[in-house]
């Protein structure tokens, strides 16, 4: 970090879909980055995901083909935790999961350098109780982008109890260097984006449970009717139903009320391992041509 405070590296945890995005559009911003999963597989499937990606871009003119280039070399695949921290920035990206995120950020408060802020991507979970497992909650926050990262505009800022300032206004520069809008959200549940969008999703999986409507008819009633880009159970299967349900769990956890009482079709196609796009199967079957609704 330089003295000014300035934020030149980036550490990225979790190579899925979410941590592949936030990874790409931080080395297209010019930041280094080194882009940590447990798996190596996942790892390399990541970095394929970002070169077609960028490739996309680069054919719609959005950037050139040395932007493209100086991008993909500026990208550190890692499976070391001790390469992670010695960068000015860590975001956390792993699966939504308190244990394991706090497992995660054990291992890595020890190889953390002095001076380098940590900031968790979780749709949901208490930033507080994050920070509270490493050695620097004041310089610990939530930074929630939004899928697809390098597509969608807005990244929630969310300070913890013990936050500090400094920490949350150069977190706040890093994403204005990333071109997109922050917005500060409260340490509650889900905070504001995902309080309001999941018990949506979760009512459209209620719908379907109690046969209101097919998949089909759910979704096209909420695009065409609410005038929606996407219908909530292609969105749902977009986001993850690992994720979904994790984030209403954490809801009707840490708000105990039963509103936010995670639907049991949803719980199913997750005991199922019907996780959405990510496994090619979910509220939809995407294993042929075109999508077709699995109920
Ligand atoms: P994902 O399932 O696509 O990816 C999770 C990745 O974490 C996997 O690559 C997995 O191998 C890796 N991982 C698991 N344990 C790990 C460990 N110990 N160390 C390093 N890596 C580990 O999930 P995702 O959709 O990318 O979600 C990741 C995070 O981003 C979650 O906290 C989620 O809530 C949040 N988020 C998701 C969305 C979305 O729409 N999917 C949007 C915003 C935020």
């Amino acid at each position: 970090m330089s003295e000014t405070g300035s934020i030149r590296s980036i550490g990225v945890i979790g190579a899925g879909q979410m941590g592949n995005g936030i990874a790409h559009v931080c080395a297209l911003a010019g930041y280094d980055v080194v882009l940590n999963d447990i798996s190596q597989e996942q790892l390399d499937k990541a970095l394929g995901v970002i070169e077609g990606n960028l490739m996309r871009q680069a054919a719609r003119s959005k950037i050139s083909d040395a932007d493209c280039a100086a991008t993909l070399a500026r990208i550190k695949p890692s499976i070391e935790m001790a390469d992670i921290g010695q960068t000015d920035l860590v975001i956390e990206a792993a699966t939504e999961d308190e244990a394991l995120k706090k497992v995660i950020f054990q291992s890595l408060t020890e190889h953390l350098a002095d001076h380098t802020l940590v900031a968790s991507n979780t749709s949901s979970i208490s930033i507080t109780r994050l920070a509270s497992v490493t050695d620097r909650p004041e310089r610990f926050m939530g930074m929630h982008f939004m899928n697809p990262v390098p597509v969608m505009q807005l990244v929630e800022l969310i300070r913890g109890i013990a936050t500090e300032d400094t920490t949350f206004n150069t977190v706040r520069e890093v994403v204005m260097k990333l071109g997109k809008t922050p917005t500060a959200a409260e340490d509650f549940p889900a905070f504001i984006v995902n309080r309001i969008l999941l018990p949506m999703i979760n009512e459209a999986v209620y719908t379907l449970y109690e046969g209101v409507g097919s998949v089909d008819a759910i979704d096209t009633a909420m695009k065409l009717g609410a005038n929606h880009r996407m219908g909530p159970l292609e969105l749902a299967d977009f986001i993850g139903l690992d994720t979904c349900l994790a984030v209403m769990q954490v809801l009707y956890d840490g708000l105990a009320d039963t509103k936010y009482r995670p639907c049991p079709l949803l719980v199913k196609y997750v005991e199922a391992g019907w996780l959405g796009q990510k496994v090619k199967r979910g509220f939809y079957d995407y294993r042929g041509d075109a999508p077709v609704p699995t109920r």
